[in-house]
């Protein structure tokens, strides 16, 4: 059986419903078509089941991309605020948790519901169950899923990326994109909990659940928020962000006791100058087992001044070098994907290919933690739906 529409859009997630309701919107016949048995599975296990869904703070700044002024355009034009008054218009509560991350009060359902309501408002036929297996394009592109076929002028893809297998994600929207002759930049899992050698994870593993607020940075990026020991390395917000930045083989920086100084006491000449003392000193930075435990292996090697130094040093710049990370398994997001080259900005259209549209985190724009990612599904879903 032969459907027809005016545009095909292929994932129901965060990206591809805005992208339907901005589309519908403006009179056309769209068709989602999803594979799952129900639309935004993602949406609804996000912020911890409350969904972050977007951040006040949105900057471009707040994105990784092969090209940092690529998301600009859709950033500006669909704001935090346009969405915000999408989730007032329909009476969710919600509150602002930190650093201009907006949360339900209630639960992610309540997104998920209103971007349903958003959908059959705008005339938007949904498919679910539909696996798509293939796209050709003749005068139009047509889309095979087992059981049905589906015709349109344009096709939108936004299936997303490649974290968190077991709910949905597949490698769908790279492999079309080289079909149609587009470049990928190569993905890695983001926002992803690291994995510490054996030697370090033996030291650390029975502190599991302990968290400090540190400055966690590498290749000229760094965050302050919290980090979490784990049973097999590090996570927490600090390490999450880190992640997305970081390199096999290169170590990261972990500044444990931000803006402060550890050694200041020794300056008194009646403070003892000791190993008692110091680790007296550093419990007032570091929850106390992990201080002691990182002392344990960082002593000063003796207590000149320049060996006191040296320390205060080390603390603020602990170098650790991670084996691999949790992988898409556990990955919030994917980093990298269609090359950004390859598309318009203003509409998400391939340069090459007229009428074919990738959106949200399919393409090489991923956010930092915080909201951000929703807010490009969001963003990047508008501009192709005010295109199509
Ligand atoms: C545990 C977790 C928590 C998160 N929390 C947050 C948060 O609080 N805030 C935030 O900003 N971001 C969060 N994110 C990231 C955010 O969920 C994603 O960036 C966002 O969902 C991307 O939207 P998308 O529409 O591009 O892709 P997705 O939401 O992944 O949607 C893609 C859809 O395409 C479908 N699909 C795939 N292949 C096919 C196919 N061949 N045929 C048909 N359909 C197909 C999938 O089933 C899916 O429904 C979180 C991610 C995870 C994993």
């Amino acid at each position: 059986m032969t459907h027809s529409f005016d545009a095909l859009i292929l994932g129901g997630g965060a990206a591809g419903l805005m992208c339907a309701i901005e589309a519908g919107k403006r009179g056309r016949r769209v068709a989602v078509l999803e594979h799952a048995d129900r639309l935004g599975k993602k949406i609804l296990i996000s912020g911890g089941g409350r969904c972050n869904f977007t951040n006040l703070h949105c900057r471009p700044e707040n994105f990784l991309s092969s090209n940092p002024h690529f998301a600009k355009s859709a950033l500006a034009r669909y704001t935090p605020q346009d969405f915000i008054a999408l989730v007032e218009k329909h009476n969710i509560p919600y509150h602002e948790k930190t650093l201009g991350q907006l949360f339900c009060d209630r639960s992610a359902r309540d997104i998920l519901g209103m971007l349903e309501a958003e959908c059959e408002h705008a005339g938007v036929s949904i498919f679910l169950n539909t696996n798509i297996q293939n796209v050709e394009q003749a005068t139009e592109f047509i889309a095979r899923a087992p059981n049905a076929e589906f015709k349109a002028p344009a096709l939108v893809v936004a299936t997303g990326g490649l974290s968190i297998p077991k709910i949905g994600a597949t490698s769908f929207g790279y492999n079309l994109a080289r079909q149609f002759g587009l470049a990928i930049r190569e993905p890695w899992p983001g926002l992803v909990p690291l994995i510490l050698s054996e030697e370090d994870c033996d030291r650390y593993r029975d502190l599991a659940g302990i968290s400090a607020d540190v400055i966690a940075s590498c290749h000229g990026q760094q965050f302050r928020e919290k980090m979490l020991i784990t049973h097999r390395g590090l996570s927490g917000p600090a390490i999450l962000q880190i992640s997305s930045y970081w390199q096999p083989s290169q170590p990261i920086q972990l500044d444990l006791a931000p803006s402060a100084e550890v050694t200041a006491a020794f300056r008194d000449p009646r403070t003892p100058r000791n190993l008692n003392t110091l680790r007296t000193e550093l419990r007032k930075f570091l929850p106390q087992r992990f201080a002691d435990r990182w002392l344990e292996a960082h002593a000063p090697t003796s207590w000149t001044n320049p060996a006191l130094a040296d320390f205060e040093k080390q603390m603020h710049a602990w170098a650790i070098t991670p084996t691999e990370t949790e992988g898409y398994e556990k990955a919030e997001v994917t980093a990298g994907g269609v090359d950004t080259n390859e598309l318009s900005a203003k509409t998400m259209e391939a340069r090459k290919v007229p009428g074919l549209f990738f959106i949200g985190e399919v393409v090489d724009v991923t956010g930092h933690l915080g909201g951000f990612n929703f807010q490009w599904a969001w963003a990047s879903g508008a501009a192709a739906g005010r295109a199509l």
